[in-house]
């Protein structure tokens, strides 16, 4: 849970990374990726579970996706030891 490599996403180097289920537990995902908590906090802002089952449901199919790859561009420059908040982008509607 906490060895330092690379996350297969962002490909930073991150102190701390954590297991996230590729296919989630509840739709019997067993495959984890050890993915940092930056891109884990992302993964689950932007999708939701039935999204990630049925189409998210790998490394190469997250950098694919359009949103996460803008996150991804922005993450990149960012140093790994540094966390931040991810924030459901919504616009300001009413
Ligand atoms: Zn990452």
């Amino acid at each position: 849970m906490n060895e330092p490599a690379p996350c297969p996403l962002c490909e930073r180097e991150v102190p701390e990374c954590s297991d996230h289920h590729l296919v989630p537990k509840s739709c019997g995902g067993r495959r984890t990726e050890a993915i940092c908590l930056d891109c884990h906090r992302m993964i689950h802002v932007l999708f939701d579970n039935k999204q990630l089952e049925c189409e998210l449901n790998s490394v190469e199919a997250l950098q694919a996706e359009p949103r996460f790859a803008r996150y991804l561009d922005w993450i990149r420059k960012r140093p790994g030891e540094r966390s931040f908040r991810a924030r459901r982008p919504r616009r300001p509607r009413r």
